[in-house]
């Protein structure tokens, strides 16, 4: 589904992402690996449209996706999460499932304007919708929660609620198990494979908690130093000696 060719990132002098080549195959949940400052973050945001890398390219579904904007993408149904922005922890838990579709049409007030009973009909679809994921979720109890309220664990599963507000195909996902506490960490994990098995989504995971990858992930590509190190099956990841040597060598 997501093909990276040869993808190369400097940043000044440094190249956080050297020559990278991988495949995120449609249906899968990959997961990406990798010591700190192997360049996995710098190529989820190349990936999602955030940052144009200095060489290769990213296709999707064959297409060639490379350096188009992140709103572009999205209406391809690639998104990647980001943790709740400032402004949106003193909205509710609602609210800020409510905003997303509006947000990313680029919809206005004038359209609202214009022609306000599609305006009301719209609303009426996305408050619907908006109640779909929050039960999928489990988080309808906290709806009219403030977003800064939240856990930790519980603004992961709204970072994961907000991207689907509007049906995506495939998720990027950097670190959702980071500061999340083990009952919520189970939440997570399941509402990931329900939404793959159930919904078809496509997911590629960073994560540093290996127990999380290990249970998701199928295969695993593990990154080190800008490159992909190896790809497996997290036993054979485990077993590998590059991938050892990565971690625990020099
Ligand atoms: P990872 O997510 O695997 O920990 P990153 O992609 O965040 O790695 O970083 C890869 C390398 O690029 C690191 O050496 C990091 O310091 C550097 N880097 C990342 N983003 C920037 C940036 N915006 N400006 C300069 N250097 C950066
Ligand atoms: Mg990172």
């Amino acid at each position: 589904m997501i093909e990276v060719r040869d993808i190369v990132k400097r940043f000044g002098g440094l190249v956080a992402v050297d020559h990278c080549s991988l495949e995120v195959g449609n249906g899968t949940i990959t997961g990406l690996i990798g010591p700190n400052g192997a360049g996995k973050s710098t190529l989820f945001n190349t990936i999602a449209g955030f940052i144009k890398p200095d060489g290769g390219q990213i296709l999707l579904d064959g297409e060639d996706v490379t350096g188009l904007s992140p709103h572009k993408l999205f209406e391809k149904g690639l998104v990647r999460t980001f943790q709740i922005p400032h402004e949106l922890t003193r909205m509710t838990v609602l609210e800020n499932l409510m905003i997303v579709p509006a947000n990313q049409s680029g919809e206005n007030l004038f359209n609202a304007w214009l022609r306000p009973g599609k305006a009301k009909a719209d609303e009426l679809a996305v408050r619907r919708r908006a109640n779909e994921v929050l039960e999928m979720l489990q988080l309808t109890h906290l709806r009219h929660e403030l977003a800064g309220n939240l856990s930790g664990g519980q603004k992961k599963l709204l970072e994961i609620g907000r991207t689907m507000m509007t049906e995506p195909r495939v998720v990027l996902l950097d670190e959702p198990g980071a500061g999340v506490n083990r009952t919520l960490l189970g939440k997570l994990s399941e509402v990931i494979q329900t939404l793959n098995r159930e919904r078809g989504y496509t997911f590629c995971i960073i994560e540093h908690d290996m127990d999380l990858i290990a249970q998701l992930c199928d295969p695993v590509i593990c990154m080190a130093q800008g490159k992909v190190l190896a790809q497996g099956s997290m036993d054979e990841i485990r077993r590998n000696e590059a991938v050892l040597e990565a971690y625990f060598g020099g």
